[in-house]
């Protein structure tokens, strides 16, 4: 039987089979001698023992297709990112340092801006044209008004998400809402999450459908300048790309040289300044950590 390690505690492996439920596995000694974990994420191939008390060994381990460092875990298809549009204010300084994070180890962002109910129309158009060139999708919810949801499991259908953000955003709404819409159908293996009891140090998936996973990632709200090159840092920065050939300089950094194109296009609006900003504040502190 194939499957997906929801969650390891101590040696035990809780394996989620699609329309079966969860099997609670032992991960055989081969491992051990290949020196290779299995981890959370990870598809597997389980005998199941005892189909009553549903029991299993991990046979076999498919191959990754990544594995994050922090939290530790496998197959992560994309990143979410949450932030309130008020209440708390966003950082979006904070969104871009997680931005990076993700786009250097390669996934695919969603950012998704909650309480709209909290805003004037005007506040989510300013936001929506700071990111509208981004490269990421951009999407606008209310977990109170219960608005903007079906976007949101549009694009978490079929694939296993991080889920990022500062404390007080409304992650918890929105998972809980996530959940509430398809929890008939997966039964018992839909666990809601109760954060008040739930210890988060163990990096759980949580089903949202038989082949919908999201992992909650906690502490992201003072998320330090990820360990870059400040080279790399523009990778992060998708609207910069389409003037930077018209850069004067070739390797171009986009701060301090003249005829720079990326600059002229933030003084023509044509690249949000707080973007921008953000990109040069984010490089001198990445200058600044090379020096010492
Ligand atoms: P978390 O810390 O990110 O998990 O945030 P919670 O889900 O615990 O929400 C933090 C607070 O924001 C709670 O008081 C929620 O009731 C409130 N909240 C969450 N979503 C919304 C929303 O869409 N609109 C409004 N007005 N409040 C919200
Ligand atoms: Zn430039």
């Amino acid at each position: 039987m194939r499957g997906r390690i929801t969650r390891g505690i101590a040696s035990f492996y809780y394996v989620h089979i699609p329309h079966q439920g969860v099997y609670e596995c032992k991960a055989k000694g081969i491992f051990r001698k290949e020196k290779i974990q299995p981890l959370v994420g990870d598809e597997v191939e389980i005998d199941i023992l005892d189909e009553e008390n549903r029991t299993g060994n991990v046979i076999t381990i498919y191959p990754r297709q990544n594995q994050l460092i922090r939290p530790l875990v496998a197959n992560v298809d994309q990143a979410l990112i949450i932030f309130a549009l008020i209440k708390p204010e966003p950082s979006l300084n904070l969104l871009d340092r997680i931005m990076v994070q993700y786009t250097v180890q390669e996934l695919p962002i969603i950012i998704c801006f909650n309480k709209t109910d909290l805003v004037e129309r005007e506040e989510v158009d300013r936001i929506r044209n700071i990111y509208s060139n981004c490269g990421c999708e951009v999407i606008f919810v209310s977990a109170k008004k219960k608005q903007g949801i079906e976007m949101l499991t549009k694009v978490l259908h079929g694939k296993m998400t991080a889920v990022a953000g500062p404390s007080g955003v409304g992650k918890s709404s929105l998972i809980n809402l996530l959940q509430e819409n398809v929890s008939m159908e997966i039964g018992c293996i839909s666990q809601k999450v109760d954060r008040g009891k739930h210890t988060t140090r163990h990096t759980e998936l949580i089903p949202i459908d038989e082949e919908t996973y999201i992992m909650d990632t906690p502490g992201f709200s003072s998320v330090e300048v990820p360990f870059v090159e400040k080279e790399q840092l523009v990778t992060a920065y998708n609207e910069f790309l389409e003037y930077e050939p018209q850069c004067r300089f070739g390797g171009c950094a986009h701060i301090n040289e003249p005829n720079c194109a990326v600059k002229d296009a933030v003084s023509e609006g044509k690249i949000s300044r707080i973007r921008y900003e953000n990109y040069v504040s984010l490089y001198e502190v990445l200058v600044e950590r090379r020096r010492y």
